[in-house]
């Protein structure tokens, strides 16, 4: 997960439009869930490649082509944050039917991590449940109070973390898989809300933890390893080797802008302080080339630049 700024204008002509108010009012007015049209949320079309969504089209801009809750490169759909169609946690309650169309309730999720078992219809919070929508003295839907910034919605505190409102930093950290399976995600902070996250998306997944590794980790391991094979061989000196190795661990940082790259959070988290880097980066390197990368790190850092 990383934190991600979605802009209004880049809203769909669609979801912006009035013929979607006036749809939207039907739904408040009736409380008709089935009036909920995907032909709005979604907006599909047909390529030559196969089906595609105006609505992701929009989404992808923002969040880089990747799924808001796992980072990996997908083919997302549009998952409503604040579920529109009842909540796993509140047998009573009809769903936050009135955000069905709102920008800032509608995130690109991977499959995995929308589907059934996973996020679903999970909503949890910490706060009060907000049961249905406000309205302004005219009788009109408060658009204003439907963003997911704003009260009322926000003093829910919803465990599951926002990617455009939280900060991912404030909330997890990362550890070796004990058994030697990738990378886990950890939970941090007192309320919780980081380790929910984890469990409502199953950010722990197999697939996710060997593929942090296999992502973040695998090229910088490869780098080192040729470098101290071409060190042993003697097809490179001493100074050579160190001077490679911090262009290797230069690169590792330089990663850490490209927003596009999957895992992005992690990238920035391996590499913003040493002993992440110990933990994280130096138990999947050669054991001999431990030390002298540690220490290439260290120096790196010191300098604050290649050089
Ligand atoms: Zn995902």
């Amino acid at each position: 997960m990383r934190y991600v700024i979605k802009r209004d204008e880049d809203k769909t002509v669609r979801l912006a439009s009035e013929a979607t108010l006036a749809a939207l009012t039907l739904i408040v007015n009736t409380r008709n869930l089935t009036l909920i049209s995907d032909a709005v949320y979604r907006e599909t079309y047909n390529t030559p490649d196969g089906r595609r969504s105006r609505v992701e089209d929009q989404l992808s801009i923002a969040y880089q082509y990747k799924c808001a809750y796992c980072e990996r490169l997908t083919k997302a759909d549009i998952e409503h944050y604040r579920p529109k169609k009842g909540i796993s946690e509140e047998a009573g309650h009809l769903g936050y039917y009135w955000l069905c169309y709102e920008w800032s309730n509608l995130i690109p999720s991977c499959i995995t991590c929308n589907r059934d078992g996973a996020k679903h219809n999970q909503f949890p919070i910490l706060g009060p449940r907000v049961a249905g929508p406000s309205f302004l003295t005219d009788g009109q839907l408060d658009l204003a109070l439907c963003r997911a910034h704003t009260a009322p919605l926000l003093d829910e505190m919803p465990y599951l973390l926002h990617p455009e409102i939280d900060h991912p930093e404030d909330f997890f950290e990362f550890v070796l898989d004990p058994n030697g399976e990738g990378i886990r995600i950890t939970g941090i902070d007192g309320q919780l809300r980081g380790q929910r996250t984890i469990e409502i998306c199953l950010l722990n997944r197999l697939e996710l933890r060997l593929d942090r590794a296999e992502s973040v980790i695998s090229n910088f391991k490869d780098g080192i390893h040729g470098l101290l094979v071409q060190l042993q061989a003697g097809e490179i000196d001493q100074l050579q080797f160190k001077a490679q190795l911090l262009q290797c661990i230069h690169l590792l940082h330089t990663l850490t802008l490209r927003e596009e790259k999957t895992h992005t959070y992690l990238r920035k988290y391996i590499v913003r302080t040493p002993q992440n880097f110990r933990d994280i980066v130096i138990p999947y390197l050669d054991p001999q080339a431990a030390d002298i990368v540690s220490e290439a790190f260290l120096l790196y850092q010191e300098r604050g630049v290649l050089g």
